[in-house]
C-alpha cells in the first residue's frame, strides 16, 4: 500500500462523500463510480469522477482496477457533453503525489472547461 492510503471508508474524504457521509453536488454516479462538483473550482466546470473502490493514486493501479479505470473514461465524455464543454473543449488531469499537487488520495479525474485552459500547465 501507497503511504499516504486510508482504507476504504475509513478516514478518506472521497470514500465519504461515495458514501454520502458528507455532502457534495453529485452529478452523476452508479455503482462503480461517482462524478460530484470540485468545492474549489478551477474553471467554470470542474468536476471530480472517482471510483466508489478506495484506490490510492495512479502508482497504486493493479490489474484488478482495469474495469473501472475504463469506466471511468467511458464515462467522461458523457458528462463533458451534458457540461456543455464537450464542442469546445475540455482538460482532464489526474494528479499524482507531491510535485503534481495531490491533495486527496483517492483517485480522481479532474474535467475541467468552460475557459480557456492553458498550456503548459502551471
Ligand atoms: P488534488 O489536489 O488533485 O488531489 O484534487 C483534490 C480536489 O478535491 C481539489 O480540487 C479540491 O478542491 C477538491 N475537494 C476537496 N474537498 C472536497 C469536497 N469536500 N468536495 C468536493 N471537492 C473537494
Ligand atoms: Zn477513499
Amino acid at each position: 500500500m501507497a503511504k499516504h492510503s486510508t482504507g476504504g471508508g475509513g478516514d478518506c474524504l472521497f470514500c465519504k462523500i461515495t458514501e454520502k457521509k458528507i455532502p457534495s453536488k453529485i452529478v452523476y454516479e452508479d455503482d462503480k463510480m461517482v462524478a460530484f462538483e470540485d468545492i474549489n473550482p478551477q474553471a467554470p466546470v470542474h468536476l471530480l469522477l472517482i471510483p466508489r473502490k478506495h484506490i490510492s493514486g495512479l502508482l497504486d493501479l493493479t490489474p484488478d482496477e482495469r474495469e473501472v479505470i475504463s469506466h471511468l473514461f467511458l464515462t467522461l465524455p458523457k458528462l463533458a457533453r451534458e457540461k456543455g464543454v464537450a464542442e469546445r473543449g475540455f482538460r482532464t488531469v489526474v494528479n499524482s503525489g507531491k510535485d503534481a499537487g495531490q491533495s486527496v488520495f483517492h483517485l480522481h479525474i479532474h474535467l475541467l472547461g468552460g475557459r480557456l485552459l492553458h498550456w503548459p500547465p502551471g
